[in-house]
């Protein structure tokens, strides 16, 4: 028997106060078709917080499997698994292999996981090339946010033929096409950057301001570093002036104007979008952690035609399976080959002799601003 530990939870509530670690053993007879896997990191997301406190667009299913005083879920959608032994049926896998979910709702908040009908269940991490030059929190990071990311710069505005159309209407060769988003310092916002970059595109970035203009200072050469155009903080974002900023200083007077805008905030920062969108420009809304709704304000949708669509990566990836294995191995060569950083992190050791109290409050910070990096789970 395989002892096991994980998160659980049987009713909706503050992480901290219905999360409970559950112990329990995993029989060695395995179904032919099911993998037994040990987690190697698992990171903490902002939905997965959500998902706990009741108020994700999708519910888990309390089940009674785990042997829990009352049925229960595990949380966490993402993470990284070595395969420790192989049903007879399995085709995909071998024991060593790194594997990751191939759909949110996995739950893994969790030391193991049996997983049936594994081939489905499961990506197989780095091809060919198998896990070389891989480190278990950046695969286990890899499909929520960078994917997310990926699809939502290429899905809804093809800003890489803009950028080839503006170009050979004689704009500069640096410009490539805009894209504006707000909570630029985000998992998700990072990515943007650094694919946006790697694509020719051009973007604007908009943080909050820190506690001292150092450390905005010093938030603005990170995004910068990692490829961003042009960092603003919320502030300067939603002053008067930023209009004439956007038309004098960054689109050539409106000539290149900013066609998609991704937001991840919601509330005030998400009518500024609006503002700031070109004629027939889209926005993208894939998160609100401002907890702050927006209006669609009227006269900009009849007269400058915008389009507002909102981003769900579960449902994306439900109707395109196979679009995310290859988005997924296309990023993981690309984190490989050092042409992608995965977003800063903080690492929360889980070992057998770690207290609940320790895994509980490092899910209960997530959804704190200002932090200096994503809590992941490492075992
Ligand atoms: P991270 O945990 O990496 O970052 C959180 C971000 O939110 C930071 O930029 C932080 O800024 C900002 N933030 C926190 N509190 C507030 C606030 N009160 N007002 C404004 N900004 C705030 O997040 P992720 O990248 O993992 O996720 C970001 C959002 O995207 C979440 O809402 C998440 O649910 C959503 N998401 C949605 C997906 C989808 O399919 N729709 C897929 C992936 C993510 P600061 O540093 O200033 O605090």
């Amino acid at each position: 028997y395989t002892q096991s530990k994980a998160l659980v939870f049987s009713k909706f509530g503050e992480p901290i106060d219905v999360l409970h670690l559950h112990r329990h053993s995993i029989s060695p007879s395995l179904p032919d078709g099911a993998v037994l896997l040990r987690t190697l990191a698992a990171p903490v997301n902002p939905s997965d917080v959500n998902t706990i406190q009741g108020t994700y667009g999708v519910k888990p299913t309390f089940s009674p499997l785990l042997g829990t005083p009352e049925p229960a879920a595990i949380p966490g959608n993402e993470g990284c698994f070595e395969v420790v032994f192989v049903g007879g049926k399995v085709k995909t896998f071998k024991k060593g292999d790194w594997v990751i979910p191939s759909t949110t709702g996995f739950g893994t908040f969790r030391t193991h996981a049996v997983v049936e009908n594994a081939d489905k269940a499961l990506f197989k991490i780095g091809g060919e090339k198998g896990i070389t030059g891989l480190t278990p929190v950046q695969v286990a990071t890899v499909s929520v946010n960078p994917c997310s990311a990926y699809r939502m710069l290429r899905d809804y505005v093809d800003l890489i033929k803009l950028s080839i159309d503006s170009f050979s209407r004689g704009s500069d060769v640096s410009g490539g096409a805009w894209f504006l988003q707000n909570g630029a310092n985000s998992g998700v916002g990072r990515a943007a950057i650094q694919l946006g970059k790697l694509w020719g595109l051009r973007s604007i970035n908009v943080v909050r301001e820190r506690s001292t203009p150092e450390e905005t200072d010093a938030l603005k050469q990170e995004l910068k570093d990692l490829g961003a155009t042009v960092v603003i903080t919320e502030n300067e974002f939603l002053d008067r002036s930023f209009g004439a900023r956007l038309k004098e200083e960054f689109t050539r007077g409106g000539k290149e104007p900013v066609m998609l805008g991704l937001n991840c905030v919601g509330g005030k920062s998400a009518s500024a979008v609006v503002k700031a969108l070109g004629p027939k420009g889209t926005m993208v809304t894939y998160g609100g952690m401002s907890r702050q709704s927006f209006p669609f304000p009227t006269g900009p949708q009849i007269f400058k035609r915008l389009r507002f669509e909102g981003f769900w990566l579960s449902e994306w990836s439900k109707e395109f399976p196979g679009e995310k294995k290859k988005t997924i191995d296309e990023i993981v060569e690309l984190i490989r080959e050092g042409k992608f950083k995965i977003a800063p992190t903080q690492e929360v050791k889980w070992d057998w002799d770690t207290e609940e109290n320790v895994l509980k409050e490092a899910v209960q910070g997530t959804l704190e601003g200002f932090r200096t990096g994503k809590g992941v789970f490492l075992f």
